[in-house]
């Protein structure tokens, strides 16, 4: 059963389960990386074979095999995917950035150019559920973004196939090619390239702990999103509300995983209680119910806070990856959040709908890294170049403070190589 404290009785760094809580997979992992640099597909195909318990006989996903997913997926799912794609598509062609040029002083023009990456990579995890909602989340941003090419690896299943549903919203996205390796197998691979699948330029995604850490040692060699850690959710809920949603939110965050961490925050003792009995009520009743089971009963918690105000002051203190705030009126406390990946206003928006549906992005920074890191954008997907361009009048007024610098620094090589311009003998003239 869930606990209940008084918000004295507990510290910050001990409100979500840590980070470094996770499992120890640096050494599997190295060794997974150095076989797939050294042996490339093979490397693949044995791990499929250790790992996801199945003998493939090619890599990639073939059109075909594309087609007999679409048309095995129910339409009434289409049609839920296509909408979620849509509201996906339309916030964050909101976030696209302009190219820039100045040209404020006379003979001067400078300039920043926003340019898509040419190749990402998508890891979309398989293992214990299927997630399409993954795909539309990284997928749609880099397209939005003009990303050349969207690789997706994906672990196969027994039958050595992908879920239809993540293969319909590859197709829905924008993913150009798919390829059936999971794990850390597929890290190594998109950040080193091997015969069947291409090298990528960025590695987005979230995955389990042998995914993760793989990310962690081939950034430098690739960029990456983030590293993401178990996920979270702070529900702020004041006393009004309703016992029965704030159970099922705190729930829905619960079944993801063990090491899931679902918190409530209230004003309200009769609130904590009431919705401490109706986790007892609605946990029976979930597919997942083992799951949530130990999620809620060792990282579960409710805190009861003096008033709605240090309530925040804690969202602020532990970044959580996803905050609700199940108050009348939200908007009044969206100024005070200082420190939070995603925050869900009002009672009737639960943390599903950015899951899935409204638009926002659910890739998200965990463990308190929302304190410097931001949701997964189209930003992810860009690289900016700067440029800058002088006539010989612009430098000949400007060239001797440059000089002036460069000499302060020691760098006379620097400073030589504008005065040379003015020096008619230097010039060679
Ligand atoms: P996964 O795809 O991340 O991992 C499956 C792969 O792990 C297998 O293909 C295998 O290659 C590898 N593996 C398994 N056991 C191994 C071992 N002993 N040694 C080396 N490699 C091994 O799928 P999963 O395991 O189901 O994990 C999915 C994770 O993604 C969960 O932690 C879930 O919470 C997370 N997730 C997060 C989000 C999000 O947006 N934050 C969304 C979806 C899923």
């Amino acid at each position: 059963m869930i606990k209940i404290y008084d918000m004295n009785e507990v510290r910050d760094q001990d409100i979500f389960l840590r980070h470094d809580a996770v499992k120890d997979v640096s050494q599997p992992v190295a060794e997974i990386i150095r076989r797939v640099r050294a042996e490339g597909d093979a490397a693949l195909y044995h791990y499929a074979r250790e790992f996801d318990k199945v003998e493939l006989s090619a890599l990639a996903v073939t059109e075909q095999e594309l087609d007999e997913a679409l048309s095995a997926e129910e339409p009434e799912f289409l049609a839920v995917l296509e909408q979620a794609a849509k509201n996906i598509r339309a916030y964050h062609a909101k976030q696209k950035r302009q190219s820039f040029i100045m040209e404020e002083k006379e003979g001067v023009i400078l300039g920043q150019k926003i340019m898509p990456l040419g190749r990402v990579g998508i890891y979309v995890p398989g293992g214990t559920a299927a997630y399409p909602s993954t795909v539309l989340m990284n997928a749609i941003p880099a397209h939005i973004a003009g990303v050349g090419e969207i690789v997706m690896v994906t672990p196969p299943g027994k039958d050595g196939k992908v879920n239809p549903a993540i293969l319909a919203a590859a197709k829905i996205a924008g993913v150009t090619q798919i390829y059936k390796v999971g794990g850390a197998q597929a890290i190594a691979a998109l950040a080193y390239g091997t015969e069947s699948i291409p090298q990528v330029d960025k590695i987005v995604g979230p995955g389990n702990a042998y995914v993760a850490e793989a990310k962690k040692q081939v950034f430098g060699q690739v960029n990456i999103d983030m590293i993401a850690g178990p996920s979270e959710v702070l529900v702020i809920a004041d006393g009004k509300s309703n016992p029965a949603f704030v159970a099922a939110d705190l729930l829905s965050q619960a079944e993801h995983d063990k090491m899931a961490s679902a918190v409530l925050v209230t004003e309200s003792r009769e609130l904590a209680q009431a919705v401490a009995q109706e986790l007892e009520r609605q946990i029976p009743l979930l597919e997942r119910e083992e799951i949530a089971r130990a999620s809620i009963d060792c990282n579960g918690k409710i805190i009861v806070s003096p008033n709605l105000e240090q309530a925040i002051d804690v969202a602020n203190r532990i970044a959580p990856e996803h905050l609700e705030l199940c108050v009348d009126s939200p908007f009044d406390y969206l100024s005070q959040i200082q420190n939070a990946g995603s925050i869900f206003l009002g009672r009737w928006n639960p943390e599903p709908m950015g899951d899935y549906f409204a638009g926002p992005n659910h890739t998200l920074p965990t463990s308190g890294t929302a304190r410097f890191y931001s949701p997964l954008s189209v930003d992810d997907f860009i690289k900016k170049s700067q440029f800058s361009y002088y006539t010989r009048p612009a430098l000949e007024k400007e060239y001797r403070q440059v000089s002036l610098f460069a000499k302060k620094e020691g760098l006379t090589a620097h400073a030589r190589a504008v005065d040379i311009r003015f020096d008619e003998k230097e010039a060679g003239k």
